[in-house]
């Protein structure tokens, strides 16, 4: 059970009369005093509170929702690491309906900051590392295709000179001391 605001009124001025000085009068003014302040307090939490559930004034601005280490969900307040599809779907929506109906950046991800940061880091590494392997499995890919047709072409080019103009001399002028 929450105190009531009589007895937390009390206590404050308990506490504050045994560091200072103060008579009764003090005393009993004193308490209404923080009682009103409590009061107003409790007045604009509760207004807060029912601001959150309802259409009117939102209190949590939708930005504010996604934290450090928590997302808080603005259909029902809860709130997780990640505000999942899953979980969307109990208020039957999904997450870019959720980002349109709240104004959020549809490219803003549901989930706690900490989190996104980490993943954004590890799919920056993980992008990195395929870039790397598509550009050496390219280099290699350049690299063999040139050498195979260069290879190829210098092939040819021996080949026909060899076949074309260097067997037959040489059939030729070696069958010549036989005939
Ligand atoms: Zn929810």
């Amino acid at each position: 059970m929450p105190k009531s605001l009589v007895e937390m009124a009390s206590e404050i001025i308990t506490a504050q009369a045994s560091h200072t000085l103060m008579s009764s009068e003090d005393i009993s003014e004193g308490i209404r005093k923080v009682f009103d302040v409590l009061q107003n307090l409790q007045a604009i939490e509760a207004g807060m509170a029912n601001g959150n559930g309802g259409e009117g004034t939102m209190v949590l601005k939708p930005l504010d929702s996604i934290q450090r280490n928590r997302v808080i969900c603005l259909e029902c307040h809860k709130d997780f690491k990640l505000l999942s599809n899953r979980h969307l779907a109990l208020h039957s929506m999904t997450s870019r309906d959720y980002k349109i109906k709240y104004g959020l950046p549809l490219r803003q991800p549901l989930s706690a900051k900490s989190l996104t940061q980490t993943r954004r880091r590890i799919a920056r590494e993980k992008g990195l590392g395929a870039k790397l392997v598509a550009y050496r499995r390219r280099q290699k890919k350049t690299i063999g295709m040139g050498s195979a047709r260069r290879g190829s072409r210098t092939g040819a080019c021996l080949g026909g000179f060899v076949g074309g103009h260097g067997n037959e001399p040489r059939r030729r002028s070696r069958a010549l001391p036989t005939q």
